[in-house]
């Protein structure tokens, strides 16, 4: 079955101030339209129709179209999951006990994502994920790649991502990027990373 594009969890418009509706309606209908069909056109009659996303980008990223479009449809589904309009604050739970331990505190743990996502030069995204050993670390991947794949330095299960590609924030920012990381916490659902967090530690428990 082809992959479909998940209608976005929010109007185009939930999360102004800090994200602009022109930029939603962009980047979710046409940049993640353009992967979810470039994926599905790249897999279409081949030993891949049919696989999961997640089988994709573990075995098939040597192949280009699927690097690029795999990793474009599964990153925005990421990005559009972890943002709420009644998002910001800080996570509770046993995610918050797992950043404490990882980074020390909360804002350490900010001051580190906010840097992997500042200083990946040119276009790609920054991570929060659960390694193999369900401990948390913060990454960040060029153009369309994530830790899942054998191409990345750092492998883990990403719980949460930001987009910064020109594309995600340039309309609103231009230049800005620094601004737009900032504001992008005012819109994370922790709630859903938490969610991603305890689902990730339990499948590796199974594993
Ligand atoms: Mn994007």
């Amino acid at each position: 079955m082809a992959f479909t594009l998940p209608e976005l969890p929010y109007a185009h418009d939930a999360l102004e101030p800090h994200i602009d509706a022109r930029t939603m309606q962009i980047h979710h209908g046409k940049h993640h339209n353009g992967y979810t069909n470039k994926l599905n056109a790249a897999i279409a009659g081949t030993e891949h129709e049919g696989k999961s996303i997640e089988e994709l980008l573990a075995t098939a990223t040597d192949n280009p179209a699927i690097r690029n479009n795999g990793g474009g449809y599964y990153n925005h589904c990421l990005f559009w999951s972890v943002m709420s309009p009644t998002g910001g604050g800080a996570p509770t739970g046993d995610l918050a006990t797992a950043i404490d331990s990882a980074f020390g505190s909360f804002d350490e743990f900010k001051a580190a994502f906010s840097k992997a996502a500042a200083t990946r030069f040119g276009s790609g995204w920054a991570w929060l994920g659960v390694k193999e050993d369900n401990s948390l670390c913060v990454s960040s991947t060029p153009n369309q790649d994530n830790p899942l794949m054998a191409q990345a330095d750092c492998k883990c299960t990403p719980i949460l991502g930001i987009d910064v590609w020109e594309h995600a924030y340039y309309l609103n920012y231009q230049n800005r990027r620094g601004d737009y990381v900032a504001n992008f916490f005012n819109v994370v659902n922790w709630e859903a990373v938490s969610k991603n967090y305890a689902a990730a530690v339990a499948s590796s428990a199974t594993v």
